[in-house]
């Protein structure tokens, strides 16, 4: 036996805790379904196929051949509670798994966009995903239960087709988009951000409903439309999905109390309700995911406008506006400030010598050596150039020449292997500018200006280390 052959076999019996909690909701889904069950209905609610589906996309550890076999039993053994004839559960117990399989083999290259999802792309593939599962399931479990109970294929494949669609529009993207346990305690903490967005879209959605449900009719379903996409515009996407859910809830349990016929006789009607509640899932998810994308490329559009694209440390006019506010805060708590200017050594030559682009990279690790010398969120920017500028809050002159005099050892510490085989020592010189106290309307313009004329001297000084102003 191969070495591959051992470990496939390892594998295959090393159950993990994973595959029994699929093993298990699957199990318990089925169970719980079977008390919805009529004469005229296989079952109300199947909810095994959606949260299977759901768990073995966002958690493949799950979809290893060890999950399918407990998701097998459970399938087998939940049903079987229900329905006592076994070669009518195997049947259906395979059209269920033949469909989900259809729907994982789909998304499962594409968990990068379906996972927590930030696309209407996404979307979309969950869409296919589970159109593509339903339409599979429907075709087989229809032909099964045209063979075992002798009835109409397509009257079965519809009612099938519908309720596959509408439990998986509803289940699989609150699986996919479940917050990680740190994302959970932030969707608690609601009190943090301002009201318009975290408690109006749901007050309004609440009192729309109650309008929907007080005066009814044939318009209702709509009444409550604005509420649903303010909440789609305000939530990320797992509180929408969830809003989905108790909106498809809702709905149901609305046709259950006004009497509709939810069986196997009223096949077409009750698809078109199935579907519709799957569409508002789609139509609400992708609102959601399009306020995401577009939330994503600002934040990236505003990370490109503040930062320098080589060495990722914050651009000048950035710099300046982040440092004009700190000095007005410091000024107002009076407290000292020191402002550093660097500026790489010999630069010039390293461009001369080697060309441009290991300039650039002597840039970039110069860069990166000055930044891993700093405490993370320290004040630094790309003045331009080779030249850097380091506010230092609340530091004293003594404080800051032990920076200066740090950050130059963190250069000289480089050893930079150029492409001839040579290497390269970088150095830096800094000016370094201290006030004890920060004056009140203290131009930034000054404190740059100092620096500048301290780095003059440092480079009269024959470089490689920090002149302090006498400012
Ligand atoms: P000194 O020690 O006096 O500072 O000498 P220096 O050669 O470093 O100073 P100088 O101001 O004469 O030259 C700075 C050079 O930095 C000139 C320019 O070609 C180079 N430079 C500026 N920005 C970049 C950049 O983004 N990439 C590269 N590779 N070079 C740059
Ligand atoms: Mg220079
Ligand atoms: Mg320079």
């Amino acid at each position: 036996m191969s070495v591959l052959e051992i470990r496939a076999e390892r594998q295959l019996v090393g159950f993990k805790l994973e595959h029994f909690v699929l093993g298990t909701t699957v199990f318990a889904a089925c169970a719980l379904a079977t008390t919805s069950k009529s004469p005229l209905l296989l079952s109300f609610f199947w909810l095994p196929n959606a949260l299977m589906l759901g768990l073995i996309v966002r958690f493949p550890v799950m979809a290893q051949p060890q999950g399918w076999v407990l998701a097998a039993w459970g399938y087998v053994l939940g049903s079987y509670l229900g329905e006592l004839w076994l070669p009518k559960v195997l049947l259906l117990t395979l059209a269920n798994m033949g469909g989900v399989a259809v729907g994982w083999l789909y998304l499962r290259g594409r968990a990068s966009q379906v996972v927590n999802m930030r696309s209407p792309v996404g979307v979309f593939h969950v869409l296919v995903g589970v159109g593509m599962a339903s339409v599979v399931g429907a075709a087989l479990g229809a032909w099964m239960v045209q063979y075992l109970m002798e009835r109409s294929w397509q009257r079965t494949a519809v009612m099938w087709f519908g309720a596959e669609m509408m439990h998986m529009m509803l289940i699989v993207p609150l699986l996919l988009n479940f917050p990680q346990p740190h994302g959970l305690r932030r969707l608690f903490r609601i009190a943090e951000q301002p009201w318009v967005t975290s408690v109006l879209p749901l007050a309004t959605l609440v009192i729309l409903l109650g309008i929907a449900f007080s005066i009814g009719g044939p318009g209702a379903q709509l009444l409550v439309l604005p509420g649903l996409i303010l909440c789609a515009l305000s939530y990320r996407v797992f509180t929408v999905s969830l809003l989905c859910c108790l909106i498809g809830a809702w709905h149901v349990s609305q046709l259950v109390w006004t009497g509709f016929d939810f069986s196997y006789q009223n096949a077409a009607a009750a698809m078109s309700m199935r579907l519709g509640l799957a569409m508002l899932s789609v139509t609400m998810l992708t609102v959601a995911c399009a306020r995401n994308h577009w939330r994503d490329a600002m934040a990236q559009l505003e990370h490109l406008s503040t930062h320098d694209h080589l060495t990722g440390m914050l651009n000048r006019a950035a710099f300046v506006e982040n440092a004009q506010r700190a000095l007005a805060r410091l000024a107002h708590a009076r407290m000292p400030v020191a402002l550093l200017m660097l500026d790489l050594d010999w630069f010039k030559r390293v461009n001369d010598t080697y060309g441009h682009a290991a300039g650039d990279a002597v840039l970039k690790a110069v860069s990166t050596a000055v930044v891993q010398a700093l405490r993370p969120h320290e004040l630094l920017g790309r003045m331009g150039g080779e030249e850097f500028a380091l506010l230092l809050q609340d530091t004293d002159r003594q404080e800051a020449c032990a920076t200066a005099e740090r950050l130059c050892a963190a250069v000289r510490a480089l050893a930079l292997k150029q492409e001839d085989g040579c290497m390269l020592y970088p150095t830096i010189s800094i000016g370094v500018v201290a006030l004890d106290r920060t004056p009140g309307n203290y131009p930034l313009g000054n404190l740059l200006k100092l620096a500048d004329m301290a780095l003059y001297a440092a480079k009269d000084n024959g470089r490689n280390g920090y002149s302090l102003s006498a400012a």
